[in-house]
This record gives C-alpha cells, structure tokens and sequence, in this order.
C-alpha cells in the first residue's frame, strides 16, 4: 500500500487539518485521487479514519499525532510528516469487531420498529455500497447481511465473513442510519447458536423441515388418528378454539372473516404442533442469550409445496402467541409461483385478495409484518405489497445482486461470462437439487450465435436469469474462475455499485417507498 500517496491526498484535500479541528467537513463522496473514499472519512477524537484502496485491496487507514493511533487495532503503523503517525489496518476479523465497537453504527441492530425493512443477499461480500446508495434515498431499513445457510455453504462462507464485509463497506458507505443482519432459513439449534455467537441481530426460523404438509392430502380417519397423539391441552384448545368456529377479524387493510370446520382445525393442530413447539423452544434460546425485543424473530414458513392458507396463517399466529412467541415478521407462501429472479407468475387478483387477508392477519395479531421471500424481481406485484400493507413490510431479495453482478461481467468480461454460462447449463441439474425453477431452457438463445455485447441482455431474459441465478455455487467453486470474477467487480467497482442502486431503487420505487 502506498502510504505516503494516501497521507499526501488527505493533505492536499485539508482533511488533515479537518480532523484535528471542531469545524464540520464533508469531503467529496467517490473514491478520491483513486485511492481514498470520501465517504469513509470519519473524525473520532482527534484521529482521523478513513478507507483507501491501492490496486484490488482495501484498508483502514488511522491518522493521529498520537504515535501510537488506534490501540483496538492491529496493523501497521509508519511516522508520516508533521508530526502525524499512519496505521494501516488491514481487514481481519479481529479489526472489523474492533470497528464495531469504536464506531457503533457499523455494528447491526434490531429493525423492530422500523416499519419497512429490505434485505439485501449479497453471496459475493461486493455489493452494500451499491445497496446503501439506493437505500438512503428511500424511508427504508436495509437488512444488508442476510445469508442463508443453503447460501454459506454454496460459498464457502460463515456468518462471521457476511458480517464483517457489511462492516467494512458500511464504513466505506459512511452509513450510520443503522442496517440489519439477518441469518436467514436457520432449521437447527446449532445453526441458531452459531448466528446468535456471531451477532446476527434478525433470525429466520424456518420450520419446513418441522411443519408435516403431507397431511393435506390424508383423508379425515388418517387426521383423527394423528390428531388423538397430540397432548390432551392441544386437542382441547383446538376443540373449543377452532372446531367449527368463524373468527372475524379486523385491520387497517380491512375486515375478514375465517371459518374452521372440525376437520380444518384438526388438520391444522397436527401440520403445526411439532413446529409450534420447536418455535417454542427456539425462542426461549432466543430470549436467554439476547434478552426480550434485542432480536427480531422472522417465522418462515415459506419453502414448503403447498401455499399457506389463510386460515392456517391465523391458525399459526394464534398458536405462536398461546406460546408466548413473538414474531417481527411471518413469511408466508404465498398463492402462484415465486420462483428466483424472475417476476411473479399466477393470478394477480386472486394474490391480492389473500394477500389482504395475510396482511388483516398480521394486523390484528401484534401488527408484524409480512415477510415476501424470494421477493427479487416480483415487479408487477409490488405496487400491490406497498399499497396494502401501508407500507409496512419486509421485502427480502436474495440472487438479484448475484445476478447483477454476473451483468456486470457479462458487459466488462465477455469471455469470463462465456464460461460462466456454460457451467451455469452443465450444472443445472446439481442446482435443481436444491432449488425449485423451471426455465424454458429452449428459450436461452445458443452463445455461439451471440456477439459479446449481446450478453448482458441474457440477464433480461427470464430462462437465463433462473439458470445463472442458481449457478453462482458452482461458477464460483473453481478458485481461479472466482478470483477472475472478483477482479471484475474490483476494477468496475464504481459501475457495479451504479448498476446496483438502479435495480435496488427499482424495486423501491415499485414497491411504493417514499423518497426521502
Ligand atoms: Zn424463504
């Protein structure tokens, strides 16, 4: 690292002086002189902090007359002129923790009590910048760490590397709104616990795995007999609360009523109790290492085959409560097909009468919010999700980043995004494994037959959005084909992350967000 190019650059531009004065600065916010972000600049008593970057690498630079600045951080320190002494801090964990505790609005929090949050999956560590600069023109909370852990062991990461690169780049960003972290489609205590010891601040549950959705198809005597297994104070409460009973509910999105014969509330009782039960005990794991309301609890029931009916949302929510769980936000599956990267498939007028009735759900039962999984790409129902929800909502978006950077080496790397291509299609059939699409592949023009600036338009087809989409564990399983990607995204840093704040505003402005 040049170090005395960064100490000259934050000279000539006076921020020097700056930092070791009371009077208020704000240096330009791009990358200045090519080696330091404006926007990283920040003053804390007396030392001045700031990110810089020489080639493809990125470090913490401290400047202080202390001789030995930064003592939370390690790295190097070299005496520059005027008395001043330079630490260069490399981005280790230890130094992102470091980071986290000497400047706190790096560090996640709960988005509780923020009505409209947006989670931003980013699989490659690359892309927050590009998030924050459209998340701070809207009135949203970015959840900017969200990784499942079907994501983290596609990439070789753990929670601790997501973390620490939203730390770094909110730092960067020069972000202090305040930004989630959500370990996303946790199904086992162990994984819980893993995401809790990092710092994880948002949980999804995800209680597929736990949920029996086969039971939809038994016929009634197959129900009863399963349903006589439950505790007794299960049966009688499903007896008395559900059995032939209409509960009238009422929000700010309207009123609804919603019926359960005998044979609903039964088939409800042994769908959910096993899952209501582990949600019980998650919760109280929950509450002993963070404490009431420091965490937000998301319940996902979102990845099974059937959609969840209303009825059975209700059913869900009121049996979470006699519980004594407390959800931030419930991810339904919703009616039609949301399938990854693409827009929503299915009958708009239908969703949006069931989507009212989940919204009067949530409204009445606590007010949380309705989480919209795999929400990438859903334009054509947004307009519907801000304007019944009141914009209260968590929108959460996974592969839209991955496949915007995979545009991004497609339109800067041709050749790199050829071979990208071609292992997306040969590997189709491992993904298909661990994720539901169903591209028409026939609709994927041949690459022979396109020109190299062709390319970046297959990521506004549908079939080759799904297929790329994802491919991104296996395109970057090669190490010397993901070290070519990255160096992409390094050189075109200030491009990707313009790329990035047009798709994310896109989605924003859809989904009925106010500008600020
Ligand atoms: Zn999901």
């Amino acid at each position: 690292m040049n170090t005395l190019r960064a100490f000259a650059t934050l000279q000539s531009h006076n921020l020097l002086e700056a930092a070791a004065s009371d009077r208020a600065f704000s240096p330009a916010s791009d990358l200045i002189d090519g080696i330091l972000y404006g926007s990283s600049v920040q003053r804390r008593d007396g030392d001045l902090f700031a990110i810089i970057r020489e080639a493809n690498s990125k470090m913490l630079l401290i400047i202080s007359r202390d001789a030995n600045p930064g003592h939370d951080f390690t790295g190097t320190t070299i005496r520059a002129t005027d008395g001043y002494t330079c630490k260069f801090v490399p981005f280790t964990d230890g130094n992102a923790a470091a980071l986290r505790s000497a400047f706190s609005w790096t560090a996640p929090v709960s988005l509780a009590n923020r009505p409209t949050t947006f989670g931003c999956g980013d699989r490659l560590g690359r892309a927050t910048p590009g998030h924050l600069r459209a998340a701070r023109n809207f009135r949203v909370a970015p959840v900017l760490a969200q990784q499942s852990i079907r994501e983290l062991t596609l990439t070789g990461r753990t929670f601790n590397n997501v973390l620490n690169d939203v730390t770094w780049q909110v730092f960067q960003s020069g972000y202090t709104d305040g930004y989630g972290a959500d370990a996303d489609h946790l199904k086992n205590l162990d994984h819980i616990r893993a995401a809790l010891d990092t710092g994880m601040t948002m949980i999804t549950l995800d209680l597929s795995e736990v949920m029996r959705p086969a039971a939809i198809t038994w016929s009634p005597a197959e129900i009863k007999a399963q349903f006589d297994n439950l505790p007794a104070d299960v049966r009688q409460r499903v007896e008395n609360d559900y059995a032939n009973k209409t509960i009238s509910l009422q929000g700010r999105a309207g009123t609804t009523a919603i019926g359960f014969s005998r044979e609903d509330a039964r088939l409800c009782a042994v769908m959910y109790t096993p899952a209501l039960d582990f949600a019980r005990e998650v919760y109280g794991i929950l509450l002993a290492k963070r404490g009431a309301d420091n965490f937000d609890l998301e319940m996902s029931i979102d990845e099974t085959t059937t959609p969840t009916l209303p009825a059975h949302h209700l059913y869900i929510i009121r049996e979470l409560q006699v519980r004594g769980v407390k959800v931030v936000s419930l991810a339904p599956r919703f009616i039609g097909e949301f399938q990854k990267g693409i827009d929503y498939v299915g009958d708009m007028e239908e969703f949006t009468r069931q989507f009212q009735t989940h919204t009067i759900i949530a409204q009445s039962h606590g007010n949380y919010k309705i989480s919209v999984h795999s929400g990438s790409d859903k334009f054509s129902i947004f307009p519907v999700i801000g304007r019944i929800t009141g914009g209260k909502f968590h929108e959460k978006t996974a592969g839209t980043s991955w496949l915007e950077a995979v545009r991004l080496v497609a339109t800067q790397a041709p050749k790199l995004y050829r071979k990208c291509h071609k292992v997306a299609l040969e590997r189709l059939p491992d993904a298909l494994k661990l994720y539901h699409i169903t591209p028409q592949l026939d609709h994927i023009p041949s690459l022979g037959l396109l020109r190299d600036d062709e390319l970046a338009g297959l990521m506004d087809l549908a079939p080759a959005r799904q297929v790329l989409h994802v491919a991104y564990g296996y395109i970057l399983e090669d190490p010397a084909r993901k070290f070519e990607f990255f160096q992409v995204l390094d050189q075109f840093e200030e491009e990707h992350y313009k790329m990035l704040e047009k798709h994310f505003s896109h989605h924003m402005e859809l989904l009925q967000i106010p500008r600020r």
